[in-house]
């Protein structure tokens, strides 16, 4: 029972820790993902801020150049403006030019490629830009205005440009040449380097042809000016969404990247941040290994905890059945005392009333033991006690036999199924060995003792008193001292004559 309880509790012990961990584990998880919703959400937000920013910044500056554009074409289609002395023409062309900031020039080509009017010089310098993509793209009728791919200036020492281009159409609608505005790709370095990007992160721009403008930081150290991003996975999720962020590895250095895009206006041009995701996270993963370590020191502490706990409740345990054994033990010798031996008889006593079996009582007293006492000293009887509670258990062979000390110089010997003669039999033995047995090996003058032995035997019934039981050994032990001692004497044996009774 005892120890049925012990274990359910012991079990409780472990769900209880099992549940404490799990709930401090669920916490700590439940944390954890919000922050890294928290973080990401942050992240990208600011990613994505960052994009429309920048790219009103590139729009404002591409209105500026179209306007420019715009303005130049319709003056350049101008009679008057025409009829004007060159040098004063020049200036009512080129008026606005100066407005946007890094324009490298501005010109009007003639049909066949030449420059016409120039923005940078007067007399203009002599190239022909015939083969340019925007100039090719304005052959083309309503070609409206061509963004360009990334060039070399011929005529600005090879500034990386792209240019804006309108076509200069006659009265009729025939082409009579070609407008142009280039945009130093400097302007791009610029804005882009004045970003503070976190680590990892990329900021491009694109043509819609997949032709990189300027990318930062850049692996050229230059841009990447006309790296071609046609067969990347990333340009392909732009084109087919165009308003949809996604997770992609770049094929230019291999990070894999969270990607915010947005068109700049009617322009064929995207920018593009792409957000080092690990970077990004870089603050959650120094919390999550945190957490981490947090959860498992405190594991580690509560299983220490609940390992200290168990060892005292253990030790409490062993005291706990330490003290119990010794209140049931005789100090003396060893043997069980008088309590245990009521405790034991009545268990006996119910499984006899059970079983109908015979249970029988050997109570035993040491023959003048006063003497002893008085002639060798308390210790020596000490001793003799010792050592006979030695010979008793050494007499007795059933795992049930129960050898107990009932007070004083008196043992008792409780055998369980056993019948009157087995029980004569076995107090015989005792006695044989109570008398051969070397007293005391303290005081060798004390050469035997001697003991006396009533015996009792009942089958129980339920209901039946175990005292009486004891009552009757202890009448036939009364009788064994009477009729001379070193003797056993069963309850209810044949010899009633009262001269025989040796009475002390
Ligand atoms: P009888 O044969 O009639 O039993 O004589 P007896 O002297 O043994 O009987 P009695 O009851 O007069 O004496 C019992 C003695 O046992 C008294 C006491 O000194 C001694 N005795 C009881 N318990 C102890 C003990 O623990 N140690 C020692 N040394 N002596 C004990
Ligand atoms: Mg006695
Ligand atoms: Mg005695």
């Amino acid at each position: 029972m005892e120890t049925t309880r012990r274990a359910s509790q012991g079990f409780a012990i472990q769900i209880m820790t099992a549940i404490a961990i799990a709930l401090i584990i669920a916490a700590q998880a439940w944390a954890l993902w919000r922050s890294y919703q928290a973080t990401w959400l942050l992240e990208t937000r600011s990613a994505e801020n960052t994009v429309n920013s920048i790219a009103a910044n590139i729009e404002r500056n591409l209105n500026v150049i179209e306007l420019s554009l715009l303005g130049l074409v319709e003056a350049a289609t101008d009679a008057a403006v025409l009829a004007l002395p060159p040098d004063l023409r020049n200036r009512v062309l080129f008026d606005s030019s100066a407005s946007a900031r890094y324009l490298g020039s501005m010109l009007v080509l003639d049909v066949d490629g030449n420059i016409k009017f120039d923005s940078g010089a007067f007399p203009p310098r002599v190239a022909n830009l015939r083969d340019r993509d925007y100039f090719q793209a304005q052959m083309k009728p309503r070609a409206g205005t061509f963004v360009s791919l990334p060039f070399e200036s011929r005529i600005r020492n090879g500034d990386v440009s792209i240019a804006l281009s309108r076509q200069l159409a006659g009265p009729d609608g025939d082409f009579e040449g070609v407008a142009v505005a280039t945009l130093r790709v400097a302007y791009f370095k610029t804005l882009f380097e004045g970003i503070s990007l976190a680590p990892g992160s990329i900021i491009s721009l694109i043509r819609s042809d997949g032709t990189l403008i300027y990318r930062h930081p850049s692996t050229d150290g230059r841009g990447n000016v006309g790296f071609d991003l046609r067969g990347s996975n990333a340009f392909r999720r732009i084109k087919e969404h165009p308003n949809i962020p996604f997770q992609e590895r770049s094929v230019i250095d291999l990070v894999n990247r969270y990607y915010v895009h947005t068109q700049i206006a009617s322009y064929p041009l995207v920018l593009s941040i792409g957000i080092s995701t690990s970077e990004a996270m870089r603050s959650w993963y120094r919390q999550l290994a945190i957490s981490i370590a947090v959860i498992l020191g405190t594991i580690v502490l509560i299983a220490v905890i609940i390992r200290s706990l168990r060892l005292a409740l253990a030790r409490s345990v062993e005291i706990e059945d330490e003290l119990e054994r010794l209140s049931l033990t005789d100090a003396l010798t060893d043997l069980p005392n008088r309590r245990a031996f009521d405790l034991a008889l009545h268990t006996e006593v119910r499984r006899s009333a059970r079983s109908g079996a015979e249970l029988s009582l050997a109570l035993l007293d040491i023959d003048h033991f006063k003497r002893v006492n008085d002639q060798h000293g308390h210790p020596v009887g000490d001793e003799v006690l010792h050592r006979l509670a030695r010979v008793l258990l050494g007499s007795v062979r059933r795992p049930g036999d129960y050898v107990a000390r009932y007070g004083g110089e008196e043992f008792v010997v409780m055998l369980p199924s056993t019948e009157p003669d087995g029980a004569r039999h076995i107090a015989e033995a005792i006695r044989r060995n109570a008398e051969a047995m070397a007293p005391s090996l303290k005081d060798a003058g004390l050469r035997q003792i001697t003991v006396s032995i009533g015996l009792a035997t009942q089958s129980f019934k339920p209901g039946d008193r175990p005292e009486d039981l004891v009552r009757q050994a202890d009448e036939a032990l009364y009788e064994a001292k009477g009729l001379g001692r070193n003797r056993v004497v069963a309850h209810g044996d044949r010899v009633r004559d009262a001269s025989a009774l040796e009475l002390h």
